[in-house]
């Protein structure tokens, strides 16, 4: 279980911004476009069942993929209870989005996964490891948007926890956020904090992953 990054991500100041499921097309737009302008490193959790709008982004994303800049988690395929489906099931959530995230962005997301609403047990832990999803991404620093939240709610969020080491949780759904990049931004900035992937945060790297 990854909550937070390890003393040497802390001692770097690394953040590791981490944006899941994206149902709202403006807001993953806007994402993409922030990371190809501005070069943050960030990590991405798209669910495949919103493949209409993460589709169109692939040729925005997959330089930045391809230089480091950009990765790509699996947060399964339709956003279900993890821990309400048969053993099958979730292997199927993560596989069929494992394959998604490979023909779009043509990398594999392994090691990580994100449980949706961070709803895990030992079973979904254990399954998920069988088929190479050995690190189970969680967070320990909030933007509080998964569902609506008013820009000033998320400033205080954002305020409170981009603090060095932290893995911050952020969605694609609501636009409130993309009205805050320049706050956020700054933010970072004054703190000195440096944005960064998964992999940079935590030694993985796309390779150790396999497609089946
Ligand atoms: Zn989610």
């Amino acid at each position: 279980m990854f909550w937070q990054g390890p003393a040497a991500a802390v001692a770097a100041r690394q953040v590791a911004i981490t944006i899941d499921d994206g149902y709202c097309a403006e807001c993953a737009r806007a994402y993409a476009r922030l990371a190809e302008a501005t070069g943050i490193h960030i990590t991405f959790n798209p669910n495949g069942c919103y493949s209409e709008i993460w589709n169109p982004l692939a040729s925005t994303l997959k330089p930045l993929i391809e230089a480091g800049q950009v990765q790509i988690g699996n947060h399964t395929f339709n956003h279900w209870w993890l821990t309400e489906l048969t053993d099958a099931q979730i292997i199927a959530q993560l596989e069929q989005n494992e394959e998604w995230i490979q023909q779009t962005y043509g990398i594999t997301a392994r090691p990580w996964w994100r449980p949706p609403y961070g709803a895990y047990d030992e079973r979904t832990n254990e399954l998920a490891a069988s088929i190479g999803y050995t690190n189970v991404l969680m967070w320990n620093g909030s933007f509080g948007d998964s569902t609506v939240i008013s820009a000033r709610a998320l400033l205080h969020l954002a305020r409170e926890y981009l603090q060095p080491g932290v893995v911050m949780l952020g969605h694609a759904n609501h636009p409130t956020v993309t009205h805050l990049f320049r706050q956020i931004a700054e933010i970072i900035g004054h703190r000195h904090l440096s944005p960064v992937t998964l992999d940079e945060m935590f030694g993985t790297s796309r390779s150790t992953g396999r497609s089946t």
